[in-house]
Order: structure tokens, then C-alpha cells, then sequence
């Protein structure tokens, strides 16, 4: 069976080359043109010989994709549609956003979502599979190769829920994280998720330096199980001590990320919810301004609103920022706008 190249660490490969009956050595020498180089062919890896570019071809893809749709807006936010070549017609979308500081690349874990998350457009896509670990690290590379930026910072917040692909996601992290790899720091790479419980300690125990991002939106059980199914099994009792595991661990700051729907979880009463679930915790809240969604359950808070939560949040000494509102909308903060959401994920579907 042909693999995909880019599914290997760098140990990981070496093993490959063995099999093979090639020199380890050659792992480094082809992770620096794939990487570095960013080549897309091993045609193009010249310091190979012949034979080994042959093997290569025989034994291995180079994982690319196709760019099927992309969609830019004036702020310079990308968003692209790809064909992830599976040969299952599956397509995913990752989205190219650019701060003050850099490049940052929200990249999807998986084709569909199982979490069901009622206010999410990723609700209504099948659920196929999670990603491997190439094609998770191929989003970041072929946006690169279309735009020639260098990405410094990756969000696990596009389509899927991350921890739901655990293995894959610890492989790809290990590929991006690597020196000889796309060498992007553990700090600049930040993972969403909607609160599996058992996988946030997990993950706390990996003592990576990665960013955990909590989606909460509601201090109140009700409420929360409403909004996202997943309460139910792992309650906001459960959820927070994860949380504090997590910090413990890591000393890192959890970011917690809350939408304000109007009239559902944006009045005062929910503010003091908020500040007594994280009070004393190493906690930052990212305010989300939803927009509207289409059915008309979760309606949008006016910014006066917003701002209010903010600054009440503030005021009782819980870090809270306003996000800046993308053009494009997705996933943890879908709430799609209709007119610039692909709604094709599969071949043959509407676009
Ligand atoms: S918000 Fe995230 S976890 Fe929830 S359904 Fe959407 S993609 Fe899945």
C-alpha cells in the first residue's frame, strides 16, 4: 500500500527507510526538502539518487491536496475548500488568518464532527473520520505553497473536535514541532475543544506547551447541555477540575471561549456564573460576537452587550478580550455567514 510521507516523524520515518532497505540518514535529508525546501515531488529531492527517488514513488504520496475553492476577504483572511485526494471525493476547509504578530492557519482535525454542537455549522456535515496526521500537517504546507507566507501559528479549531483525534493530532504536532520539521513552537500552537474530559488529562500529562481552548459558553449545566451535547456526559463539575489538572500540569492559562447569544447566556446573572466558575483560575475568556444563526435560536448579542460582559469580567478580575470578528465564520466560531460559507463537502454538493 502507497503511505503518505508526510504521516511520518522523523524517527518514525527512519523506520520507513528500513524497511525499505534504505539508510536511516536519508529521513533527514528528505524531511529538509519536504519542510524546508517545501518541495512537492520527490522528483525534485536531487541529492537522492535515482533508485531512492524511485523507491520513494513506489512506496510513498507526497499527500498533496487540491485546492478546489478559495475565498478571500478584505481584511486578508483566506479560506480554502480542498481536495484531500483520499480518493473519497472528502473535501476540508482551513482558513489563513493574519495578525499583527503573523500568520496564524485554523486547520480542521477531522471530516465532520461527532460533537453536535447545536449553534456549529460542522453539525450538519457527516461524520467520515479524523484526519491523519499528513493531512493535517498538508494544510499548513500547501498554504504556505499557494501564498508563500511562513505560518508561526497553528489553531486546532477548524472542522472536528481535535481531542476526538487524539492520536493523529499528537503526530502532527510532533511533525510541526520538530527543528527538522516545520519547526513551529509548541507556545504558537493552541488546541480547541468542545471538553472531552478523559482527554484533557491525557493531554496534560503529554506536558506539551500547547494552548488548551475550552469551548465553554455557559457556567450553567442547562444551558451549556442545550448548547452542546457533550455536557451531558462530561459536566461543568467534571470539565473545570480537567481544567485545573490541566493548568497544574502545564502552568499554562486555559483559554476559555464563550459566544454571547442574546437573551440565552449574555446577561448580568451569566457574567456572575462566569466569574465564580474561574475565579482564582489561570483562565483567560475569549468573548466570541456570534452572528445569527440560520434556524434563529441563538441570536447575536448587541456590542453594547458585549461590551458590558466584558468589562464586568474585568472589572471582577477575569481577563476577558473581545475576538476579532473574521469575515469567515467556522466552526467554534461558525455561526456561518451564509454568503461566504462553502457548504460543499463533498463532491457534487452546492457550493
Ligand atoms: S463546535 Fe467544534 S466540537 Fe462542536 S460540533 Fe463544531 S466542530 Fe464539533
Amino acid at each position: 500500500m502507497i503511505k503518505n510521507i508526510k504521516n511520518y516523524s522523523l524517527e518514525e520515518l527512519k523506520d520507513e527507510l528500513k524497511k525499505i532497505d534504505e539508510k536511516p540518514y536519508r529521513a533527514e535529508q528528505i524531511y529538509e526538502w519536504i519542510y524546508k525546501k517545501k518541495v512537492e515531488s520527490f522528483e525534485e529531492m536531487t541529492n537522492l539518487s535515482i533508485d531512492l527517488r524511485n523507491k520513494l514513488n513506489t512506496n510513498f504520496n507526497m499527500g498533496l491536496f487540491k485546492i478546489v475553492k478559495k475565498l478571500e476577504s478584505s481584511d486578508g483572511t483566506k479560506k480554502y475548500l480542498f481536495d484531500i485526494n483520499d480518493n473519497k471525493g472528502n473535501l476540508i476547509e482551513t482558513v489563513l488568518m493574519q495578525y499583527h504578530h503573523g500568520y496564524t492557519i485554523c486547520v480542521s482535525s477531522q471530516i465532520g464532527c461527532r460533537m453536535g454542537c447545536k449553534f456549529c455549522a460542522s453539525t450538519g456535515i457527516k461524520f467520515e473520520r479524523g484526519l491523519t496526521a499528513g493531512e493535517i500537517v498538508e494544510q499548513i504546507l500547501a498554504i504556505e505553497n499557494d501564498t508563500g507566507v511562513t505560518i508561526s501559528n497553528i489553531v486546532f479549531m477548524g472542522i472536528g473536535e481535535p481531542l476526538d483525534n487524539y492520536e493523529n493530532v499528537m503526530s502532527a504536532i510532533k511533525i510541526l514541532n520538530s527543528p527538522k520539521g516545520l519547526n513551529i513552537g509548541a507556545r504558537h500552537i493552541s488546541i480547541s475543544t468542545s471538553g472531552i474530559v478523559p482527554m484533557i488529562y491525557k493531554l496534560a500529562d503529554e506536558k506539551l506547551q500547547c494552548t488548551l481552548s475550552v469551548s465553554l459558553h455557559s457556567s450553567n449545566n442547562k444551558k451549556r447541555s442545550e448548547m452542546m451535547p457533550i455536557n451531558n456526559s462530561y459536566p461543568i463539575e467534571e470539565l473545570m477540575k480537567a481544567c485545573k489538572y490541566y493548568i497544574k500540569k502545564t502552568n499554562k492559562r486555559i483559554s476559555f471561549e464563550y459566544a454571547l447569544a442574546k437573551d440565552n447566556n449574555d446577561n448580568l446573572q451569566d457574567a456572575k456564573d462566569l466569574i465564580k466558575l474561574l475565579k482564582g483560575m489561570l483562565a483567560h475568556v475569549n468573548l466570541i460576537p456570534i452572528n445569527n444563526i440560520e434556524d434563529g435560536k441563538y441570536i447575536k448579542s448587541t456590542n453594547e452587550n458585549i461590551m458590558k460582559f466584558r468589562d464586568y469580567l474585568n472589572d471582577n478580575g477575569i481577563v476577558a478580550t473581545i475576538r476579532r470578528e473574521l469575515r469567515f465564520r467556522y466552526k467554534c466560531c461558525v455561526w456561518s455567514v451564509k454568503k461566504t460559507k462553502f457548504v460543499i463537502l463533498k463532491r457534487g454538493g452546492n457550493s
